[in-house]
């Protein structure tokens, strides 16, 4: 049924309300340090419909780091510059009941392209002359791909991760090791964590996720921006493995293809409908935003939004 824009806008204040009951549990990531500098209770969400409307509340203007969501991105990177077998036969399908930094779901490969060594997998798959152009081409990607959105290279974040991040160095020279690229293992290593500490927004990554719920199309020129498949592709891996270790019961209780970060954002595409962006840094133990995932749930029964009903 049609509503109108302030009913919409009512409707959706009274499910953040319900969300920040939940403000209270989580912590905010402290394994790379500057993350815990964040403001804890810092709230925003920004919804963009495939007809182009924007729904904005709390602090829109908020740059925080993307880290995880930054896999959807080098995953449509790695299709875009090389055929789907090659890419999947270099980085599974399948989610994992082990933690995003963990060395066991690797096996022949990384389980899939959302956990760390899978992303590290498809990070090495980017192509360009030097890493500033690989870095570039994600780059302009994703404005492309959210409109000009507002997207920025965070400094203290990358300084902060590259110079403590043990685990990822180990995956890295596990995947090498492996012969999963032939790349120097500390150049992958510091192109991922480069992709991780893009800053951005809700809005620029909410109009992406649109771009991606409006079949790869623009959602104001129609443009084709990102073939159908690659779409595809990347809506079922956030639907299986999104979430982490947690994909299947979110996917359950929530019903959205969803991509959390431990920056404290998650982005969900509802295909045909729109895309998503909440950040709350508070997380759970596996990594997503305890508001966040809660905001989902609550929106997605609230607005009829669960991609099986
Ligand atoms: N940069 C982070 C890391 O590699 C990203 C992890 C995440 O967001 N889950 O640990």
């Amino acid at each position: 049924m049609f509503m109108k824009r302030e009913d919409i806008e009512k409707e959706i204040e009274e499910c953040i309300k319900k969300a920040k009951n939940f403000s209270n549990q989580g912590e905010v990531a402290s394994y790379i340090p500057e993350l815990k500098n964040v403001d804890e209770n810092a709230f925003a969400l920004s919804i963009v419909t495939t007809g182009g409307d924007i729904y904005n509340f709390g602090e829109k203007e908020k740059i925080f780091s993307v880290q995880s969501i930054s896999k959807i991105f080098t995953l449509i990177m790695a299709l875009k510059d090389n055929t789907t077998d090659e890419v999947f036969s270099k980085v599974g399908t399948e989610p994992t009941r082990y933690e995003f930094n963990s060395l066991i779901p690797i096996d022949q490969r990384a389980a899939n392209p959302f956990i760390n060594a899978g992303a590290m997998t498809t990070t090495s798959m980017i192509y360009g002359k030097s890493e500033e152009e690989k870095f570039n081409r994600v780059m302009e990607l994703i404005k492309q791909m959210s409109n000009d959105g507002t997207f920025t290279f965070m400094e203290n974040i990358y300084e902060s991760e590259i110079s403590t991040t043990d685990r990822n160095r180990a995956i890295a020279y596990y995947l090498k090791s492996k012969n999963i690229f032939a790349q120097n293992a500390d150049e992958v290593l510091d192109l991922y964590v480069r992709i991780c500490s893009i800053g951005t927004n809700v809005e620029s990554l909410a109009k992406l996720g649109a771009l991606l719920a409006n079949e790869g199309f623009d959602i104001h020129s129609s443009n084709l921006i990102i073939p159908q498949n690659i779409v595809q592709m990347t809506i079922a891996q956030m639907a299986s493995c999104g979430m982490y270790e947690k994909s299947g019961e979110y996917l359950m209780k929530v019903g959205i293809p969803s991509k959390s970060g431990v920056g404290g954002a998650i982005l969900g595409v509802v295909p045909n409908k729109c895309g998503i962006c909440v950040y709350s840094p508070k997380l759970d133990k596996s990594g997503n935003s305890v508001v966040g995932k809660n905001l989902l749930k609550i929106l997605s029964a609230d607005l009829g939004l669960n991609i099986f009903l």
